[in-house]
């Protein structure tokens, strides 16, 4: 500081003259999310990651990242057009984000006016309402019944003029449920006004995608994340695609270096080993076919999941179990406060020894805490076995 330099401290107001800054009104309605993420040392069937490790592969290329390399700003366009090519899509229909979570954010920035209305179906991942919220307090929430199924024909009728864009992810988040290609791709035609985003989070784990319609339905975007088969959810990286027209908007409210070099250098070497991924993948559908077997001779009720989670029906001991299976070193999320899920306790499903530990705590756990099959009123996997609603 010169001595010219005047030197300008803080003077405080008189106590009744304290005033703090408001935030926009959309902002203080907003829901706020808090994910249980402290002490999380011990096995993690709580998030829904990929329990055990990112492909050696992407290892070795992080290894390879010199102190030099941290001082440059990141490139995200080589890496895009890398992603774009290994999906079959264009460069200009896909962004690289930080995370699936960044995704939605931009989506809802980029489209969602103060008077639009957004149509979400509950219950699902927390962060629609949150970023939608954001933008707008009409945000539409279509409650499943207690089959916990998706809603297609209520859901439809939720659709008005004003609706400007609708999040659906398939599989669903808490309840591993599936919405047919049929059915997406009749919310698309039902609201062509509307952006029609569906969350392809647990893709690796179901199989069936849109990315083949990307383009070709001019409403239509698709999310992936590389957080869950990939294993790469501490690199913070998800992808977002659709129509170039789109995309431009969606690429106009990201910043330029949204997605960190390290995930950009990371990426290729993940996609290009898809040996890691499928074998990840088919380790949690061979876990999650166990686990399935595993509650049923335990006689818990769940929801027949498409993705690498189960969504189990406890009852009243819900908190204790989750307690007791802490207990036992074994984290899992209690779904109870979410829209229709009372009772309801989430379990992830990951390599073969996390499901048989995950499983041998569960059978402990239950009997420590004296459960019993409580009479349900509504069974979940018996509605889900009738007729064509096993899609959804
Ligand atoms: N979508 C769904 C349906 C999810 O369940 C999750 C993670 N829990 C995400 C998106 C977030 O993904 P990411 O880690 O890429 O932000």
């Amino acid at each position: 500081m010169t001595s010219a330099t005047k030197k300008v401290t803080y003077i405080a107001p008189p106590e009744e003259n304290v005033t703090t800054p408001v935030p926009r009104r959309a902002v203080l309605a907003m829901p706020e999310y808090h994910p249980p993420l402290a002490g999380r040392d011990a096995l993690r069937l709580d998030f829904n990651e990929n329990t055990f490790a990112a492909s050696p592969k992407v290892i070795e290329r992080m290894r390879q990242i010199t102190a030099e390399g941290l001082t440059k700003y990141p490139e995200r366009e080589g890496v895009e057009a890398i992603a774009a090519k290994h999906f079959g899509l264009e460069a200009d229909q896909i962004l690289l984000t930080n995370g699936v979570d960044e995704a939605i954010h931009l989506v809802c920035a980029a489209f969602l006016e103060e008077d639009d209305e957004a149509i979400v179906c509950t219950p699902t991942f927390f962060m629609y309402e949150v970023s939608a919220g954001m933008m707008t307090a009409h945000v539409k929430k279509v409650q499943t019944d207690a089959s916990l199924v998706f809603p297609y024909e209520r859901f439809l009728e939720a659709i008005t003029p004003r609706t400007k864009l609708i999040m659906v992810a398939s599989p669903n988040n808490p309840t591993g449920a599936v919405v047919s290609r049929e059915h997406l791709l009749g919310i698309c035609n039902a609201a062509p006004q509307a952006v029609v985003m569906v969350d392809e989070a647990y893709y690796h784990f179901f199989g069936e995608t849109l990315f083949d319609e990307v383009g070709d339905v001019p409403n239509l975007m698709v999310a992936r994340t590389f957080s869950k088969a990939y294993g790469l959810a501490s690199l913070r990286i998800g992808m977002l695609a659709g129509s170039a027209e789109l995309m431009k908007y969606v690429r106009k409210v990201s910043s330029p270096y949204n997605v960190n070099g390290v995930a950009l250098d990371c990426l290729p070497v993940a996609l290009a080993d898809e040996a890691y991924v499928a074998w990840y993948a088919e380790q949690v559908r061979a876990g999650l076919a166990r686990m399935m077997d595993g509650l049923r001779a335990l006689g818990v009720e769940f929801f027949p999941s498409h993705a690498n989670f189960v969504l189990m029906q406890i009852g009243a001991k819900h908190a204790e179990l989750v307690k007791a299976m802490r207990a036992r070193g074994v984290l899992l999320r209690d779904r109870s406060t979410d829209p229709g899920c009372d009772g309801y306790v989430r379990i992830t499903i990951g390599v073969e020894e996390h499901v048989t530990r995950g499983l041998a705590a569960l059978k402990e756990s239950l009997a420590e805490i004296g459960w019993k099959r409580e009479q349900v009123v509504e069974s979940a996997s018996k509605q889900i076995s009738e007729g064509d609603r096993e899609w959804e």
